[in-house]
Order: structure tokens, then sequence, then C-alpha cells
């Protein structure tokens, strides 16, 4: 056997360099290069796994071949991975969608998809000998490396910058890890850290350019891949990969380490196809978005984040950036923003509609999905798996007393921060109480219209199942706004325009009409000058119909 039949190996995508995956290694010792990819022997381990993986319990550790710790004695778990591919079949009839998957990260130990980084890159810390250790976090890396280091019984210290949550930096406080807050940008604190490491002679996470982060990644790809081929059934291949995989992205680790994930499936033989990737940005901190937008190989950095949402707050996303434009340039894909509003919106939209309560950061994704899908960049008869990312809970203040957290100042001058205070801008997005009448026969689509409603506001909401009920319920209970189908036993939609156009209280009171015919020029003539907005069921998003509810009420 000779060395270059060794499994795995470092191997050097800059230079082809390649050697054993023996010594610990962080730069190429060819070209200096700072980032190193492991391979293994894809062929064996597939039928390793054919034999296998059904034996195997439901944790991150049942692809325990394609990750890469030397020796399972140090392998830690808090039962990371292995979490739930929902059917979003509430949310997929809302957006008249097929085939919607979540992949509920919520459900790590910690609350969030960065345990499986965590997992395994504690574990190799430990297995190199660590002791003591650095980590810059925008909140949810800090937490579960706080706590996997706390079984592990290494001491880490963890660089927040001073924006990231009170409740989060409690959280990260209850492990026993020493927790700095940097007065600066994420990008700054990364720097204190980095020099703070240097100078104490200290472990530094190296972030993306870690190959255990980036490697514990490729399990998220693994578990969806199993998962909806026992919901799609098996096709060409054992496994099925969806048409989209959609992240929340900050760093940019996740989608980065997902599609390693998904490229080894493909060579196993276990997919037919690779996904494509859409990575959702915060407007205010959307530094991929804006770069390739503009065609660079490399991110422009975002100098000044103006998000609420700090989680995902990663001004200069350096090399992930380069690498995921070149796959999105090459197999499809896309990089989309969506405003805070946006975001808070969507937690409304899916706790409400799918019993899933999520943080900020997760929801961004959801939105950048209801964006993609009505500009057509996804279409609604796609495999579609949204990456449900994180929900971590806070510690309550009194557990911990005063001297938790130590502050210090970047070394540069500031711009001023972001407003704080999530709460608030929810507040300000609730609206006075308004009262809708929906005429409608069919229950199904009643309900969803209703829970559409209450899932963003404090509507009061009145419901008839034909026309004339319909018409009784406008008259006395004199709605700011009738949601009304066209096709409807008894008195249709357009006999209740003509009623309601006749008596002069009920004429003023705007009509939006939520139909699944197809109107005839005629019909649509008829409705002309007596209907504020036509929504097709099936083809519009809540926010579409919100819009055109607020709309309505504000000029009827
Ligand atoms: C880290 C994180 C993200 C962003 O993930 P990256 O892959 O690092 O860009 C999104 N949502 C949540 C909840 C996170 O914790
Ligand atoms: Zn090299």
């Amino acid at each position: 056997m000779t060395d270059s039949d060794t499994f795995p190996r470092f191997h050097c995508p800059r230079c082809n360099y390649s050697e054993p995956f023996v010594r610990p290694l962080e730069r190429c010792p060819q070209c200096d290069g700072d980032w190193l990819d492991v391979i293994y022997d894809y062929a064996q381990i597939a039928r390793i796994w054919q034999r296998e993986l059904p034996r195997r319990p439901a944790t991150m550790w049942r692809y325990r071949e394609l990750l890469p710790l030397r020796n399972d004695a140090h392998r830690l778990t808090l039962g990371e991975g292995g979490t739930p591919l929902l059917r979003a079949s509430n949310l997929a009839m809302m957006l008249g969608c097929s085939q919607l998957y979540i992949k509920d990260e919520r459900q790590g130990p910690t609350g969030s998809f960065k345990d499986r980084q965590a997992a395994l890159a504690i574990s190799v810390m430990k297995e190199l000998g660590v002791t003591e250790a650095a980590v810059a976090s925008t909140g949810n890396v800090a937490i579960s490396y706080a706590a996997y280091s706390a079984l592990a019984g290494i001491k880490i210290w963890a660089f927040l910058t001073s924006l990231v949550p009170a409740e989060k930096m409690r959280e990260v406080a209850i492990y026993g890890a020493k927790v700095v807050k940097v007065t600066g940008t994420y990008d700054q604190t990364k720097r204190v850290a980095a020099d703070f490491a240097q100078r104490r002679g200290l472990y530094l996470d190296r972030g993306i350019r870690s190959i255990a982060a980036r490697e514990s990644m490729k399990t998220v790809a693994f578990e969806i891949a199993e998962q909806l081929a026992s919901y799609l059934g098996p096709g060409l291949t054992p496994w099925r990969a969806p048409d989209w995989y959609i992240q929340s992205v900050s760093g940019g680790l996740g989608p980065v380490g997902v599609w390693k994930g998904f490229e080894e499936l493909l060579r196993m033989g276990l997919i037919d196809r690779m996904p494509r990737l859409a990575c959702i940005q915060a407007e205010g901190c959307a530094p991929m978005v804006l770069s390739y937008e503009k065609g660079l190989e490399k991110a422009e950095p975002v100098l000044n984040p103006r998000t609420r949402i700090i989680t995902v707050a990663t001004g200069d996303p350096g090399p992930a950036y380069t690498f995921l434009t070149r796959v999105i340039r090459q197999h499809g894909g896309a990089f989309e923003m969506v405003s805070d509003e946006e975001s808070f919106r969507a937690i409304h939209v899916l706790a409400k509609l799918e019993g899933l309560s999520m943080e900020p950061a997760a929801a961004m994704a959801f939105a950048g999905l209801f964006k993609l899908l009505s500009k057509g960049v996804i279409r609604r008869d796609e495999v579609i798996v949204v990456n449900c990312s994180g929900h971590t809970f806070p510690v309550e203040k009194h557990l911990l007393g005063e001297d938790w957290v130590q502050t210090v100042e970047a070394p540069r001058a500031l711009a001023p921060a972001p407003e704080e205070g999530l709460l608030g801008s929810l507040e300000s997005l609730g609206r006075e109480v308004r009262r809708i009448a929906i005429l409608e026969d069919e229950p199904g689509a009643r309900r969803l219209l209703r829970r559409i409603l209450q899932a963003r506001g404090p509507y009061q909401i009145f419901e008839a199942e034909n026309g004339r009920q319909g018409l009784e319920l406008i008259r006395q209970e004199r709605p700011d706004l009738v949601l009304l189908d066209l096709m409807m036993p008894e008195v249709d939609g357009f006999g209740v325009l003509e009623a309601l156009q006749a008596d002069e209280e009920l004429q003023n009171i705007p009509v939006i009409v939520v139909t699944a015919k197809e109107l005839t020029p005629a019909e649509r003539t008829r409705l002309i000058g007596h209907i504020q907005a036509l929504l097709q069921k099936g083809a519009f998003t809540d926010e579409e119909l919100l819009r055109e509810i607020s709309e309505a009420v504000e000029n009827g």
C-alpha cells in the first residue's frame, strides 16, 4: 500500500497537494493556502453505509466515516443531528407549492444548527489536546461551543459583539464560558479574538477555514437526502436531492458544508443530481448579494452592518463568498436579500401556520423563499427544503448575578450601532383591529385565509359559506373589508357584488376577490371598478394578500 492509497487525506484545492489525514494541519505545506479539504474513500464508504446505516441511530455520527475525527474515543455528543425533516403542508398550501419541507434545526441540543459544528470542532480540539480556546461569534456558535466545551472540560473565551442580545450572552455564560463583549462589529470582534488568542497562545477557532466546522455541515445534506427518500420514495438512486436548499446566510459556513455533503453523495451514487442553493441575507448586511450583483469574484465587505438580526451580521464573508459564487454561477441558485420586517413577519407566518416558533435569523430563509417564489426564480412544483436554522433559549438574569461579562472596546473608531429591540419593531407592525368578512364556500380555503390573517394581526374575522349568508353577514356586521370568492352556491360572487353596489350603505365597503376561476374578458369587465384587487388562489403569497388588504382598507 502506498501513501496515495491512504484515506482520508488532506487535499489543497489551490495547488492539488495531498497527504494522509494523520498530523494536524491548518495550512497547505506546499502553497501555504489556508483552505484545506479532506477527501475520503467514497466507494468503500458507500459499501459500509449500505450495510450498516440501517442499524445506526439518527444522530450526525451515523455518517461517521465522512467526518474528520481521527479517534472515536474523542467524540463528544449531546445528541446532535438527526433533526426531523417536516413536511410544511399549510405553508405549501398558502404558497401554492407542492413539495415544501423544513429541516428543523431548532431541535439541536442548544437550539441551532451550530450544534453540529460544535460537536465536531470541540471533539477535534479534544483530540488535539487543546485545554483553552477562543471563539468569535454572533451568538449561536458561542452558545453551542460553550455547551460542548463544558462537556469536554475545555475553557472557552467567547467574544461577542455588544449587539448580541443579552439573553444569548447569558446562555453562553451559564455553561461557564468567559464572555467578552466587544463594542464593535462582528468583523472587528473576530480581530479582537484573534489578537487575544495570539497573545495568550490560545487555540483559535478558524470559522469557515476550519475543516471540522465545514465538514460537520455536510451532515445536514446527508440527512435531508436520506429523509427526502422516505417522503418521495427512491428515484434512480436510493436517496433524493431536493431541487432547492434554502438557508439564511451570514458567514456562509452552512451552505459551503452542505454543498460538499451533496457532492459526496453524488460521488457515492446515493443521489443523481445536485440541488440549487439559495442564500438569503439581511438587506442591511448583504455583502454576498451585492457583490454577486456586481459580478465580483471576491466579496466587498459591508463595513457598517445595519440589521437588527445580529446573528447574520457578518460584513465580510471572505472565502465563503468566492466558493458560493462559483457554485451558483455553475449550477444555478440564488443570492437574495430581505428586510428585517419581512423576516419578522415570516416569524408570525411560520408560528401560526406550522406551529414553529423561530428566531429572526431562521425566519429570514422563509422570507427569502416567499420572495424567490414571487419572482419566479423558484417554481411552485419544485422540491424545496428550507433550513429552519435555530431558536436559541434565554437564561434568566437572576441566575447569573453581575460579573458574568467583560467589555472591551474594539480598537478602531466605531460607526453608530444599529437599533436594538426586535420587540419594539414587532409592536410597530401591529395594526388597529380590522373587521374582515370572508365569503367562501370551501372550508379549507376559508380556514387558510383566516389563518393567514390571524398570523399577522388582530383582525376580527367573520365567515360565510355562500353568497346569501354573506350578504346577511355584511349587513349585520358592516366589516371594513370583504374577501370574496366568485364561485359559490345560492348567490355567487358576482351576485354579491351587484347587491353591494345597489345598497347605498354597503357600496363603499372595499372588496378583494380571491378566486380559483379563470375569468373570461367579459367577467373581468364586470369586476372592474367594483373591486380593489383580484387574487388567484394558490398563486399569491400572504405578503401580497396583506398588502392588498391594507391598501383596500386605507382607500376604502
Ligand atoms: C449561524 C446561523 C445562520 C447563518 O449561517 P452561516 O451558514 O454561518 O452563514 C443562520 N441562522 C442561524 C439561526 C444561525 O445560527
Ligand atoms: Zn496548496
